[in-house]
This record gives C-alpha cells, structure tokens and sequence, in this order.
C-alpha cells in the first residue's frame, strides 16, 4: 500500500533525494553509454532560472554535430516551472550562445549556455544579464577587458553539514586546511580532480584549484578570459561541478556564508585587466581605476551577489579576509580590502587588479559589466 497522506518536510525530501541519487549503483549505466556510439548528437541546453542562481538543463538531438552555437536551433521550455513566467503564458526561448564539449556524454555531444529571452522573443527574462554585458563588452571592446574569477564553494553531505564534518560538534579551527593535503586536512578530492579533468575536456578555460580555509570548501579559477566569455566559462564550470558532485551524490554549495561563527565566507573574486593595465606603467592604470571604482561601491556591492547585494552581508563583515560591505578600500597584498593590487603586479608596474567583493553565488554577467561600466564606458545605465 503506498500511503499517499504522508506529507514530508522539503527538508526531509531533498535528504531522501540526495541519499536515493547517491545509493544508486552508478556502474549499471555503463551497460548501456557502451552501446554502438548514436549518428545523432545530443546537445544539453543550459539557462539561468529565475533566482539568478540556479541552473537548469535540457537535452535534445540533432542530426548533425554543430561547428558554433549559431548552429543550433532556437528552443522553448516552461518557464512556469522555473519561476520566470506565469502558467497562462508560460513559453520561455532559449538561444543558444556558448558551445563546450559535453564531458558527460563525451565524443562528438555538446553543451551550451543560453540566453533566456521572454515569450516575444525580445526581451531577455529578469534573471538573464547576459544580453546587457554582451553589450557592454562590445562598447568596450577597444579596452580588451580580461576577467578572471575565483569560484570558492562547498561540499555539502546528504546529512546536511559540509562533507567530512563531525557529526556533532565541528572540525578543528581553520589555519591548516587551505592548500592542505591529507585525509585529515581535505574532504572531497575526487570531486575537484573529476570536476578539473571534466572542464578542461569541455574546453573551459580552467586555470587551477585549490583547497580552501575552511573544510570542505574548494576554489577553482577561470580565466583570464577576454569580456563575455569569462562569464560563460564559469556558468559552464558551475553547471559541470553540479552535474559532477550529483554522481558523487554531494550537493554543491555556492552560499556566501555557509556556516555562521568563525568560519571563511565564499567569495567569487574578480580579476581584472584592461589593455593599458597589462603594458608598461599600467599601474598608473590600475589606480585609476581603482579611483573610479571608489566611488561607486554601492552599486557594485547591489551587482555583486543575489538579492540586491543583500546575500553577501553574511560575508563582508571585515573579518576572515573579508573587507566592508559599507566602505571602499584598497591595498597592496592587501586581503581586507574591497580591492587588492597583487604584490607582484605593484612590483611589475603593471598587470591587473582583484576585486574581491563579489560573492561565491555572483552572477558573472553582472559583475564583469558593472566593472567596464564603472572604469571603461563610465556608463551606469545598462
Ligand atoms: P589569489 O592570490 O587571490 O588566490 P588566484 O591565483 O587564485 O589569486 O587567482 C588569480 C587569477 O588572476 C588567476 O586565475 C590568473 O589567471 C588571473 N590573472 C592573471 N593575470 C591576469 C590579468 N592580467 N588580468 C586578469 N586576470 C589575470
Ligand atoms: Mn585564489
Ligand atoms: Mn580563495
Ligand atoms: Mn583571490
């Protein structure tokens, strides 16, 4: 008898769900990814739903394998269910922007990132930014903007705390986990090596990992990339370490604050160069920059994590090399600041600057566009 009156807490569910998808034996599929390989190809729709956060996915065939994105069909989904449009008028389109190669299906399959429009096929959805940066980076593009973001998350475990943590109680305090390596050091190796190997197959600009301060947290980093595609790049790695960490049946986290108290926040740092930065005493540059960005702090900190900029106050309390949310500063080498020049950029004369305000669940399409916004178009009207 299935009792159907039982009504589960959602909490109680996303447990059931992520131990029911771990508890899978994940060697049966095999059986079947070794049939004779398709003629088709199987590209995997990739878009930002309505929180600004979450990813969504769809896969579909085609008959022939696509050279670009351009070469891939316009598509619709419901966009009711993703809280982006009403059930009366629920079509969303999908256009396909950024191609990858699909780690997960291998061979000749894709992904792609797309572009969310609405049902008019005009307007692009509340949650979509990337029409707007793209625009943005094309007025700038004399300036040749480099991004490169550093994407801190966590691991967590079906029983809800960060994977490898006690049970009860917490790990030991922070100072001997970051770049650690040990069993008692760093929880979820596999994970970061599958996720590595998985982007680079994928043809994202991967530049590295590394362990983070507090267990259970990872960094890797994208770039440097020229304008848009730094963004693309790390929604793809984004999507990839979620579609990874679910074979492992671990939940990825991008929280700005995972755990409350004396713990390291997550951060998504900005680094950023224009052409001038990178030449001879492009420090002078930099400065300037770092002068124009001083006085629009509060439009970036609203840019640079969901909820209007709110979701990072967690995070930015001046502590755990964390600078304020209210205030702007800058510094050499300096950690605790809303900007840091790297000691050897300041040595060198030249090279980029790192904005570390934005939030590990940032969404790059904004936070790359407020930055050529404020130092390149002067131009705060998107
Ligand atoms: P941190 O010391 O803050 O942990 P990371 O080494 O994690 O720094 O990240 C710095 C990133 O900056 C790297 O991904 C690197 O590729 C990138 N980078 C290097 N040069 C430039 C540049 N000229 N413009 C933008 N990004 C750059
Ligand atoms: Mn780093
Ligand atoms: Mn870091
Ligand atoms: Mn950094």
């Amino acid at each position: 008898m299935v009792m159907m009156d039982v009504i589960l807490p959602s909490e109680l569910v996303q447990k059931i769900i992520m131990e029911y998808s771990a508890d899978l034996d994940k060697s049966v599929v095999k059986k079947y990814l070794d049939l004779t390989e398709p003629e088709q190809v199987q590209v995997m729709y990739i878009w930002i739903d309505g929180t600004g956060q979450g990813l969504r996915c769809k896969s579909r065939t085609l008959d022939s394998e696509p050279n670009s994105a351009k070469d891939l069909p316009i598509w619709n989904y419901d966009g009711s269910s993703t809280g982006q449009a009403e059930g009366s008028n629920s079509d969303m389109f999908l256009f396909p922007r950024a191609l990858f190669g699909d780690p997960f299906r291998r061979g000749k399959h894709k992904l792609v990132m797309c572009d969310v429009l609405k049902y008019d096929m005009q307007r692009p959805a509340e949650s979509n930014h990337r029409l707007s940066c793209e625009k943005a980076m094309d007025k700038a593009k004399e300036s040749v903007p480099w991004f490169a973001f550093e994407q801190e998350y966590t691991f967590i475990h079906q029983d809800g705390h960060p994977l490898g943590w006690p049970k009860m109680g917490y790990p030991g305090p922070q100072g001997r986990y970051y770049c650690g390596v040990g069993a008692n050091k760093v929880y979820g190796r596999d994970i970061v090596e599958a996720h590595y190997r998985a982007c680079l197959h994928a043809g994202i600009k991967i530049a590295g990992t590394n362990a983070e301060d507090m267990p259970a947290s990872w960094e890797y980093q994208i770039g440097p990339c020229v304008g848009i595609e730094a963004s693309d790049h790390l929604w793809v790695a984004r999507f990839i370490m979620h579609r990874v960490a679910e074979d492992f049946g671990v939940v990825v986290s991008l929280d700005p604050k995972p755990v409350a108290g004396d713990w390291s926040g997550a951060g998504g740092h900005c680094n950023y160069s224009t052409k001038e930065m990178r030449e001879k005493g492009g420090i002078k540059q930099i400065q300037d920059a770092i002068a124009k960005l001083s006085h629009r702090h509060m439009e970036h900190i609203r840019w640079y994590a969901p909820n209007q900029g709110k979701d990072n106050a967690r995070r930015l309390t001046g502590r755990k090399q964390t600078s304020s949310m209210t205030e702007f500063s800058s510094g050499i080498g300096n950690r605790s600041a809303s900007i840091r020049i790297p000691r050897h950029v300041f040595a060198d004369g030249k090279g980029y600057l790192e904005d570390r305000r934005p939030a590990a669940n940032c969404d790059p399409y904004l936070v790359t566009q407020a930055i050529v916004r404020t130092t390149v178009l002067e131009d705060w009207d998107p």
